[in-house]
Protein backbone atom coordinates (compact mmCIF):
# COMPACT_ATOMS: atom_id res chain seq x y z
CA UNK A 1 0.00 0.00 0.00
CA UNK A 2 1.70 3.77 1.34
CA UNK A 3 3.02 5.40 0.40
CA UNK A 4 5.93 4.60 0.07
CA UNK A 5 9.74 1.59 -4.49
CA UNK A 6 12.08 3.81 -6.72
CA UNK A 7 9.10 5.69 -6.82
CA UNK A 8 8.86 6.78 -9.86
CA UNK A 9 8.16 10.03 -11.95
CA UNK A 10 7.70 10.54 -15.77
CA UNK A 11 10.14 8.41 -17.74
CA UNK A 12 9.51 4.82 -18.74
CA UNK A 13 9.17 2.29 -15.44
CA UNK A 14 10.83 -0.38 -17.65
CA UNK A 15 14.68 1.10 -18.84
CA UNK A 16 17.01 0.20 -16.37
CA UNK A 17 19.31 2.84 -15.28
CA UNK A 18 22.94 2.64 -14.18
CA UNK A 19 21.84 4.03 -11.02
CA UNK A 20 18.89 1.76 -10.42
CA UNK A 21 20.33 -0.74 -8.71
CA UNK A 22 21.08 1.79 -6.03
CA UNK A 23 17.62 3.40 -6.00
CA UNK A 24 16.07 0.45 -5.69
CA UNK A 25 18.09 -0.65 -2.75
CA UNK A 26 17.22 2.40 -1.15
CA UNK A 27 13.60 1.75 -1.68
CA UNK A 28 10.96 2.29 -4.31
CA UNK A 29 7.16 1.56 -4.77
CA UNK A 30 4.13 2.48 -6.38
CA UNK A 31 1.52 2.14 -3.75
CA UNK A 32 3.86 3.00 -1.05
CA UNK A 33 6.77 4.62 -1.98
CA UNK A 34 5.91 6.74 -0.06
CA UNK A 35 6.43 4.04 1.55
CA UNK A 36 9.87 4.33 -1.14
CA UNK A 37 10.41 6.26 1.42
CA UNK A 38 7.14 5.58 3.32
CA UNK A 39 8.60 2.78 5.39
CA UNK A 40 11.36 1.20 6.25
CA UNK A 41 9.73 -2.51 5.05
CA UNK A 42 11.08 -4.57 2.51
CA UNK A 43 12.56 -2.15 -0.16
CA UNK A 44 11.70 1.25 0.96
CA UNK A 45 14.60 2.05 2.92
CA UNK A 46 15.97 4.98 3.40
CA UNK A 47 19.21 5.72 4.58
CA UNK A 48 19.94 8.61 6.93
CA UNK A 49 22.12 9.94 10.16
CA UNK A 50 20.96 10.97 13.45
CA UNK A 51 22.01 14.13 14.10
CA UNK A 52 21.41 17.76 14.08
CA UNK A 53 20.10 18.78 11.27
CA UNK A 54 19.21 21.74 9.05
CA UNK A 55 15.52 22.17 7.99
CA UNK A 56 14.11 24.77 6.55
CA UNK A 57 17.60 26.90 8.16
CA UNK A 58 16.21 25.89 11.55
CA UNK A 59 18.65 24.07 13.75
CA UNK A 60 15.97 20.97 14.97
CA UNK A 61 16.97 18.05 16.83
CA UNK A 62 15.51 14.83 15.92
CA UNK A 63 13.81 12.08 17.61
CA UNK A 64 13.00 8.12 16.39
CA UNK A 65 10.45 6.38 14.88
CA UNK A 66 8.92 2.98 14.86
CA UNK A 67 7.80 1.28 11.82
CA UNK A 68 5.80 -1.90 12.23
CA UNK A 69 4.91 -4.08 9.05
CA UNK A 70 1.85 -5.61 9.13
CA UNK A 71 2.29 -8.12 7.09
CA UNK A 72 -1.28 -9.57 5.62
CA UNK A 73 -3.56 -9.07 2.94
CA UNK A 74 -7.01 -10.08 1.65
CA UNK A 75 -6.08 -11.05 -1.78
CA UNK A 76 -2.57 -9.81 -3.46
CA UNK A 77 -2.84 -6.65 -6.11
CA UNK A 78 -1.64 -7.16 -9.83
CA UNK A 79 1.32 -5.19 -9.41
CA UNK A 80 2.86 -5.49 -5.87
CA UNK A 81 5.29 -6.74 -4.58
CA UNK A 82 5.61 -5.99 -0.60
CA UNK A 83 6.07 -8.53 1.84
CA UNK A 84 2.61 -10.17 2.54
CA UNK A 85 0.75 -13.12 2.99
CA UNK A 86 -3.06 -14.14 3.17
CA UNK A 87 -2.73 -16.44 5.28
CA UNK A 88 -5.07 -15.37 7.81
CA UNK A 89 -3.80 -18.13 10.53
CA UNK A 90 -0.47 -16.41 11.52
CA UNK A 91 -2.36 -13.16 12.74
CA UNK A 92 -2.14 -14.18 16.72
CA UNK A 93 1.42 -15.81 15.81
CA UNK A 94 2.62 -12.69 14.34
CA UNK A 95 1.26 -9.97 17.48
CA UNK A 96 2.46 -12.23 20.44
CA UNK A 97 6.02 -12.32 17.86
CA UNK A 98 5.53 -8.28 17.50
CA UNK A 99 5.15 -7.54 21.21
CA UNK A 100 7.96 -9.71 21.70
CA UNK A 101 10.44 -8.00 19.46
CA UNK A 102 9.30 -5.00 20.94
CA UNK A 103 10.86 -5.80 24.17
CA UNK A 104 13.95 -7.58 22.97
CA UNK A 105 14.17 -4.69 20.41
CA UNK A 106 13.71 -1.53 22.89
CA UNK A 107 17.09 -0.45 23.29
CA UNK A 108 18.10 -0.33 19.38
CA UNK A 109 16.69 3.44 19.82
CA UNK A 110 18.77 4.29 22.67
CA UNK A 111 15.70 5.49 24.75
CA UNK A 112 14.77 7.78 22.56
CA UNK A 113 11.36 9.26 22.24
CA UNK A 114 9.12 8.33 19.36
CA UNK A 115 8.29 11.11 17.08
CA UNK A 116 6.38 9.00 15.01
CA UNK A 117 4.66 5.58 15.16
CA UNK A 118 3.69 3.90 11.40
CA UNK A 119 1.65 0.24 11.24
CA UNK A 120 2.11 0.01 7.21
CA UNK A 121 2.25 -3.12 5.06
CA UNK A 122 0.95 -5.38 3.98
CA UNK A 123 -2.85 -3.89 5.05
CA UNK A 124 -3.18 -3.16 8.77
CA UNK A 125 -7.06 -2.61 8.61
CA UNK A 126 -6.82 -6.43 8.13
CA UNK A 127 -6.23 -6.23 12.10
CA UNK A 128 -9.28 -6.11 14.16
CA UNK A 129 -9.08 -3.23 16.61
CA UNK A 130 -9.15 -5.31 19.34
CA UNK A 131 -5.53 -6.18 18.40
CA UNK A 132 -4.27 -3.38 17.27
CA UNK A 133 -5.28 -1.86 20.91
CA UNK A 134 -3.37 -4.75 21.96
CA UNK A 135 -0.27 -3.61 19.91
CA UNK A 136 -0.30 -0.10 20.88
CA UNK A 137 -0.49 -0.75 23.83
CA UNK A 138 2.64 -2.79 24.11
CA UNK A 139 3.77 0.42 22.14
CA UNK A 140 3.37 2.41 24.73
CA UNK A 141 4.47 0.43 27.40
CA UNK A 142 7.75 -0.64 25.96
CA UNK A 143 8.43 2.99 24.44
CA UNK A 144 8.67 6.70 25.25
CA UNK A 145 6.34 8.41 23.35
CA UNK A 146 7.04 12.20 22.59
CA UNK A 147 4.53 14.90 22.77
CA UNK A 148 2.03 14.89 20.15
CA UNK A 149 3.44 11.84 17.86
CA UNK A 150 2.12 11.42 14.29
CA UNK A 151 0.38 8.28 14.28
CA UNK A 152 -0.69 6.42 11.45
CA UNK A 153 -2.32 3.75 10.22
CA UNK A 154 -2.45 2.10 6.81
CA UNK A 155 -5.59 1.03 5.41
CA UNK A 156 -7.41 -0.45 2.40
CA UNK A 157 -10.94 1.53 1.60
CA UNK A 158 -12.59 -1.20 2.04
CA UNK A 159 -11.96 -2.14 5.79
CA UNK A 160 -13.10 1.25 6.47
CA UNK A 161 -16.63 0.13 7.66
CA UNK A 162 -18.27 2.84 10.03
CA UNK A 163 -18.22 0.75 12.94
CA UNK A 164 -14.25 0.44 12.55
CA UNK A 165 -13.52 3.96 11.88
CA UNK A 166 -15.89 4.59 14.94
CA UNK A 167 -13.38 2.32 16.92
CA UNK A 168 -10.56 3.49 15.22
CA UNK A 169 -10.97 6.70 17.20
CA UNK A 170 -10.33 4.81 20.59
CA UNK A 171 -7.03 4.18 19.32
CA UNK A 172 -3.79 6.63 19.60
CA UNK A 173 -4.21 6.80 15.54
CA UNK A 174 -3.97 10.47 14.53
CA UNK A 175 -3.57 9.91 10.55
CA UNK A 176 -4.85 7.40 8.30
CA UNK A 177 -2.78 6.09 4.73
CA UNK A 178 -5.57 4.65 2.39
CA UNK A 179 -4.18 2.59 -0.83
CA UNK A 180 -7.01 4.01 -3.15
CA UNK A 181 -4.65 3.76 -5.75
CA UNK A 182 -7.65 5.40 -8.56
CA UNK A 183 -11.49 6.24 -8.29
CA UNK A 184 -12.08 5.23 -11.43
CA UNK A 185 -13.69 1.70 -11.63
CA UNK A 186 -11.69 0.09 -15.03
CA UNK A 187 -8.36 1.31 -13.05
CA UNK A 188 -9.26 -0.62 -9.96
CA UNK A 189 -9.94 -3.99 -11.74
CA UNK A 190 -7.01 -3.95 -13.68
CA UNK A 191 -4.96 -3.81 -10.13
CA UNK A 192 -7.10 -6.17 -8.70
CA UNK A 193 -7.96 -4.12 -5.76
CA UNK A 194 -10.91 -5.37 -3.44
CA UNK A 195 -12.56 -1.39 -3.03
CA UNK A 196 -14.51 0.00 -6.01
CA UNK A 197 -15.08 3.60 -6.06
CA UNK A 198 -17.62 4.09 -3.49
CA UNK A 199 -15.96 2.66 -1.18
CA UNK A 200 -13.06 4.87 -1.32
CA UNK A 201 -15.43 7.52 -1.33
CA UNK A 202 -17.01 6.54 1.28
CA UNK A 203 -14.19 5.61 3.79
CA UNK A 204 -12.46 9.06 3.15
CA UNK A 205 -15.80 10.86 4.12
CA UNK A 206 -16.19 8.34 7.15
CA UNK A 207 -12.89 9.31 8.60
CA UNK A 208 -13.77 13.16 7.92
CA UNK A 209 -17.25 12.53 9.48
CA UNK A 210 -15.26 11.15 12.72
CA UNK A 211 -13.26 13.62 13.52
CA UNK A 212 -9.80 12.69 11.70
CA UNK A 213 -8.71 15.08 9.35
CA UNK A 214 -5.39 14.35 8.46
CA UNK A 215 -5.53 11.56 5.53
CA UNK A 216 -3.31 10.57 3.08
CA UNK A 217 -4.47 8.45 0.13
CA UNK A 218 -2.17 6.66 -3.00
CA UNK A 219 -2.73 7.14 -6.31
CA UNK A 220 -0.73 5.16 -8.59
CA UNK A 221 -0.87 6.64 -12.66
CA UNK A 222 0.80 5.42 -15.83
CA UNK A 223 -2.03 2.55 -16.17
CA UNK A 224 -1.74 0.40 -19.45
CA UNK A 225 -4.57 2.69 -21.72
CA UNK A 226 -4.72 5.31 -19.36
CA UNK A 227 -5.59 8.46 -20.49
CA UNK A 228 -4.77 11.89 -19.53
CA UNK A 229 -8.19 12.59 -19.33
CA UNK A 230 -8.43 9.68 -16.85
CA UNK A 231 -5.68 10.55 -14.79
CA UNK A 232 -7.42 14.34 -14.47
CA UNK A 233 -10.88 12.61 -13.33
CA UNK A 234 -8.86 10.96 -10.75
CA UNK A 235 -7.18 14.36 -9.42
CA UNK A 236 -10.30 16.01 -9.20
CA UNK A 237 -11.94 13.32 -7.36
CA UNK A 238 -9.38 13.55 -4.82
CA UNK A 239 -9.08 17.14 -5.00
CA UNK A 240 -13.00 17.35 -4.11
CA UNK A 241 -12.56 15.09 -1.46
CA UNK A 242 -10.55 17.68 0.50
CA UNK A 243 -7.95 15.01 0.95
CA UNK A 244 -5.09 17.20 2.51
CA UNK A 245 -2.03 14.36 1.34
CA UNK A 246 -1.50 13.08 -1.30
CA UNK A 247 1.17 10.49 -2.80
CA UNK A 248 0.95 9.71 -6.30
CA UNK A 249 3.46 6.92 -8.12
CA UNK A 250 3.94 5.83 -11.48
CA UNK A 251 3.30 2.22 -12.07
CA UNK A 252 5.94 -0.01 -11.97
CA UNK A 253 6.45 -3.65 -13.37
CA UNK A 254 8.50 -5.35 -10.17
CA UNK A 255 9.83 -8.73 -11.41
CA UNK A 256 7.86 -11.29 -9.30
CA UNK A 257 4.44 -9.68 -9.50
CA UNK A 258 1.38 -10.70 -11.66
CA UNK A 259 2.00 -7.47 -13.47
CA UNK A 260 5.50 -8.09 -14.69
CA UNK A 261 4.15 -11.44 -15.95
CA UNK A 262 1.69 -10.25 -18.02
CA UNK A 263 3.87 -7.55 -19.72
CA UNK A 264 6.14 -10.57 -20.43
CA UNK A 265 3.28 -12.21 -21.86
CA UNK A 266 2.74 -9.67 -23.84
CA UNK A 267 -0.76 -9.55 -22.40
CA UNK A 268 -0.46 -5.65 -21.27
CA UNK A 269 1.85 -2.79 -22.63
CA UNK A 270 3.74 0.45 -20.86
CA UNK A 271 3.09 3.93 -21.40
CA UNK A 272 5.26 5.80 -23.62
CA UNK A 273 7.71 8.25 -22.10
CA UNK A 274 5.78 10.99 -23.76
CA UNK A 275 2.44 9.96 -22.11
CA UNK A 276 4.61 9.39 -18.75
CA UNK A 277 5.75 12.83 -18.60
CA UNK A 278 2.43 14.64 -18.89
CA UNK A 279 0.86 12.59 -16.06
CA UNK A 280 3.56 13.81 -13.74
CA UNK A 281 2.94 17.32 -15.33
CA UNK A 282 -0.87 16.87 -14.91
CA UNK A 283 -0.33 16.30 -11.11
CA UNK A 284 2.33 18.84 -10.24
CA UNK A 285 -0.24 21.47 -12.12
CA UNK A 286 -3.88 20.16 -10.27
CA UNK A 287 -2.41 19.73 -7.13
CA UNK A 288 -0.65 22.58 -6.49
CA UNK A 289 -3.17 24.66 -8.24
CA UNK A 290 -5.66 23.17 -5.81
CA UNK A 291 -3.40 24.92 -2.41
CA UNK A 292 -1.23 20.94 -2.07
CA UNK A 293 2.47 21.60 -1.34
CA UNK A 294 5.14 19.42 -3.69
CA UNK A 295 7.16 18.83 -0.69
CA UNK A 296 8.49 15.21 -2.25
CA UNK A 297 8.77 14.11 -6.15
CA UNK A 298 6.19 12.25 -4.97
CA UNK A 299 4.15 13.63 -2.43
CA UNK A 300 1.97 16.52 -2.16
CA UNK A 301 0.44 17.80 1.29
CA UNK A 302 -2.00 21.02 2.48
CA UNK A 303 -0.30 23.53 4.98
CA UNK A 304 0.43 21.55 7.97
CA UNK A 305 -0.36 17.66 6.71
CA UNK A 306 3.39 17.12 5.41
CA UNK A 307 3.99 13.62 7.08
CA UNK A 308 6.31 13.56 9.74
CA UNK A 309 7.07 9.98 9.77
CA UNK A 310 8.11 10.00 5.94
CA UNK A 311 10.22 13.08 6.06
CA UNK A 312 11.84 11.69 9.25
CA UNK A 313 13.42 9.18 6.32
CA UNK A 314 14.47 11.90 3.88
CA UNK A 315 15.70 14.09 6.88
CA UNK A 316 18.12 11.69 8.90
CA UNK A 317 15.91 10.17 11.86
CA UNK A 318 16.49 7.24 13.45
CA UNK A 319 14.18 4.39 13.10
CA UNK A 320 13.32 1.16 14.48
CA UNK A 321 11.10 -1.24 11.91
CA UNK A 322 9.50 -4.19 13.57
CA UNK A 323 8.20 -7.51 12.39
CA UNK A 324 8.96 -9.61 9.15
CA UNK A 325 10.61 -7.78 6.56
CA UNK A 326 10.99 -4.29 8.36
CA UNK A 327 14.05 -2.26 8.30
CA UNK A 328 15.42 -0.07 11.04
CA UNK A 329 18.74 2.66 11.16
CA UNK A 330 20.38 3.96 13.42
CA UNK A 331 22.94 6.18 12.21
CA UNK A 332 25.62 4.03 10.50
CA UNK A 333 23.91 0.72 10.51
CA UNK A 334 21.20 -0.87 8.54
CA UNK A 335 19.54 -4.10 9.84
CA UNK A 336 16.23 -6.03 8.59
CA UNK A 337 14.24 -8.76 9.30
CA UNK A 338 13.72 -11.99 7.02
CA UNK A 339 10.86 -11.31 4.45
CA UNK A 340 9.19 -14.59 5.76
CA UNK A 341 6.35 -15.40 8.64
CA UNK A 342 7.18 -18.89 10.05
CA UNK A 343 10.54 -17.81 10.36
CA UNK A 344 9.86 -14.26 12.24
CA UNK A 345 7.59 -15.83 14.43
CA UNK A 346 10.03 -19.34 15.17
CA UNK A 347 12.31 -16.31 15.79
CA UNK A 348 10.92 -14.67 18.18
CA UNK A 349 9.62 -17.61 20.25
CA UNK A 350 13.36 -18.35 20.67
CA UNK A 351 14.47 -14.89 21.51
CA UNK A 352 16.62 -15.49 18.42
CA UNK A 353 18.55 -12.62 17.12
CA UNK A 354 17.68 -12.85 13.43
CA UNK A 355 18.19 -9.60 11.17
CA UNK A 356 20.91 -9.21 8.95
CA UNK A 357 22.21 -6.13 9.17
CA UNK A 358 24.80 -3.96 6.49
CA UNK A 359 27.48 -1.34 7.73
CA UNK A 360 27.13 1.98 5.82
CA UNK A 361 30.27 3.45 4.49
CA UNK A 362 30.78 6.94 4.12
CA UNK A 363 30.21 6.98 0.89
CA UNK A 364 26.90 5.06 0.57
CA UNK A 365 25.36 7.50 3.32
CA UNK A 366 26.41 10.32 1.18
CA UNK A 367 24.78 8.61 -1.74
CA UNK A 368 21.81 8.05 0.53
CA UNK A 369 21.58 11.83 1.65
CA UNK A 370 22.03 12.88 -2.00
CA UNK A 371 19.15 10.76 -3.08
CA UNK A 372 16.79 11.58 -0.43
CA UNK A 373 17.63 14.82 0.32
CA UNK A 374 16.81 15.38 -3.51
CA UNK A 375 13.70 14.30 -3.57
CA UNK A 376 12.27 17.34 -1.13
CA UNK A 377 11.67 20.78 -1.65
CA UNK A 378 14.26 21.24 1.02
CA UNK A 379 16.97 19.56 -0.78
CA UNK A 380 20.71 19.04 0.01
CA UNK A 381 23.06 20.87 2.35
CA UNK A 382 26.56 21.67 1.56
CA UNK A 383 27.68 22.48 5.05
CA UNK A 384 25.86 19.10 6.37
CA UNK A 385 27.58 17.11 3.92
CA UNK A 386 30.78 18.78 4.98
CA UNK A 387 29.98 17.76 8.29
CA UNK A 388 28.83 14.07 7.75
CA UNK A 389 30.95 13.17 4.97
CA UNK A 390 33.60 15.42 4.86
CA UNK A 391 35.40 17.54 2.89
CA UNK A 392 36.04 16.02 -0.29
CA UNK A 393 32.43 14.68 -0.81
CA UNK A 394 31.36 18.49 -0.23
CA UNK A 395 33.80 19.49 -3.07
CA UNK A 396 32.86 16.70 -5.61
CA UNK A 397 28.66 17.33 -4.73
CA UNK A 398 29.41 21.13 -5.31
CA UNK A 399 31.75 20.07 -8.87
CA UNK A 400 29.03 17.57 -10.00
CA UNK A 401 26.40 20.00 -9.30
CA UNK A 402 27.69 22.64 -10.83
CA UNK A 403 26.24 21.91 -14.79
CA UNK A 404 23.18 21.30 -13.38
CA UNK A 405 23.15 24.82 -11.96
CA UNK A 406 24.18 26.66 -14.91
CA UNK A 407 21.51 24.38 -16.91
CA UNK A 408 18.82 25.23 -14.42
CA UNK A 409 17.87 21.97 -13.19
CA UNK A 410 19.30 22.90 -9.85
CA UNK A 411 19.05 26.07 -7.99
CA UNK A 412 20.98 27.56 -5.01
CA UNK A 413 18.99 28.29 -1.89
CA UNK A 414 21.71 29.80 0.48
CA UNK A 415 23.85 26.53 1.80
CA UNK A 416 21.50 24.19 -0.23
CA UNK A 417 20.93 23.11 -3.77
CA UNK A 418 17.25 22.06 -4.75
CA UNK A 419 15.76 20.40 -7.81
CA UNK A 420 14.12 23.44 -9.74
CA UNK A 421 10.84 22.29 -11.51
CA UNK A 422 12.62 21.20 -14.64
CA UNK A 423 14.92 19.08 -12.73
CA UNK A 424 12.43 17.40 -10.93
CA UNK A 425 11.42 15.94 -14.74
CA UNK A 426 14.97 14.32 -14.72
CA UNK A 427 15.74 14.05 -11.53
CA UNK A 428 16.77 9.94 -11.50
CA UNK A 429 19.83 11.66 -14.00
CA UNK A 430 20.47 14.78 -12.32
CA UNK A 431 20.82 12.30 -8.89
CA UNK A 432 22.93 10.24 -10.71
CA UNK A 433 25.65 12.65 -11.56
CA UNK A 434 25.64 13.24 -7.65
CA UNK A 435 26.29 9.79 -6.40
CA UNK A 436 29.59 8.71 -5.76
CA UNK A 437 30.32 5.53 -7.62
S1 LIG B 1 -3.12 -4.29 -0.36
FE1 LIG B 1 -2.28 -4.83 -2.38
S2 LIG B 1 -0.72 -3.26 -2.78
FE2 LIG B 1 -1.18 -3.16 -0.56
S3 LIG B 1 0.38 -4.49 0.37
FE3 LIG B 1 -1.46 -5.77 -0.01
S4 LIG B 1 -1.10 -6.72 -2.02
FE4 LIG B 1 0.33 -5.00 -1.81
Amino acid sequence: MFENNVMQQGPSPLKKKPWASLLERLGNNPEKAGQAFRNPSGRKKRTILREKIYLRGKNIWIMAGLYIHVPFCAKRCLYCDFFSSTEKGYKEPYIEALIREMSLRKAYLGGEPLRTIYLGGGTPSQLSVADLGRIFEAIYRTFKIAGQPEITLEANPDDMRPEYVKALRGLPVNRVSMGVQSFRPDDLRFLNRRHDREQAIRAVELCQDSGLENISIDLIYGLPGQTRQAWEENLGQAIQLRIPHISAYHLIYEEGTALHRLLQAGKVAPVDEELSVAFFTTLIERLTAAGLEHYEISNFARPGFISRHNSSYWTGENYLGLGPSAHSYNGTDREWNPSSLPTYIKGMREGASIVESEKLDIPTRYNDYIITGLRTMWGISLPEIKAKFGDRLMEYCQKQASPHLDRGLIRRDGDRLILTRSGIFISDGVMSDLLWI
